[in-house]
């Protein structure tokens, strides 16, 4: 497929080069995956979606036009997963944030975004995964206090218990420009 051919030259590069590359480094392009029904389900990077596309897994539906490299995939459609669950959203420090409302999860203080952290409820170093049930916002004070132990050994019980927050594929909008390529899909 001539959209393969393009993107080849990615797999080709060394790493230390992919490291340094802006495409991958900032991932400040977005992709509208879609399942195999052409519903939208997630929003992901597109170096992600470029390599689903690659593996087989997914066919590129559209592309950016307006970039000055290679053409990155803007909407991609998966070839056998039809969702039946709601839309996950992903585990991380913007999306803990807003589920736990800024608010640190030990101390029950708000903080400015840029002041939480993600802590792991059982610590990392003992297997703790991240998922939405192991990972709460917490402020810098709380995080290191806490340090590698779990809320009964030190001592600091959670305001609330987690829980995986419902999202809809407008949740991934929240600081995401729309492009005009996905307006199709929306
Ligand atoms: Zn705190």
């Amino acid at each position: 497929m001539l959209w393969q051919k393009n993107y080849q030259w990615i797999l080709r590069l060394p790493n230390c080069f992919l490291k340094t590359n802006y495409y991958v480094d900032n991932e400040q392009t977005y992709t509208l995956k879609l399942d195999a029904s052409w519903r939208p389900i997630e929003v992901i990077g597109s170096f992600k979606a470029f390599n689903m596309c690659y593996s087989g897994r997914a066919q590129v539906v559209r592309e950016y036009e307006d970039e000055d490299m290679y053409p990155f995939p803007a909407v991609i459609v998966l070839k056998k997963y039809i969702s039946t669950r709601r839309i996950n959203l992903h585990c991380n420090r913007k999306n803990v944030a807003w589920r736990d409302n800024n608010t640190c999860q030990y101390c029950g203080k708000r903080f400015r975004f840029k002041d939480i952290t993600m802590d792991h409820i059982i610590p990392k170093s003992r297997g703790g995964e991240k998922s939405w049930m192991n990972i709460v916002a917490a402020c810098k004070k709380c995080n290191s206090n806490k340090n590698n132990k779990t809320p009964n050994e030190a001592g600091m019980p959670l305001i609330k218990e987690p829980y995986i927050p419902e999202g809809n594929i407008f949740s991934y909008f929240r600081g995401i420009k729309i492009p005009n390529e996905w307006n199709d899909f929306l």
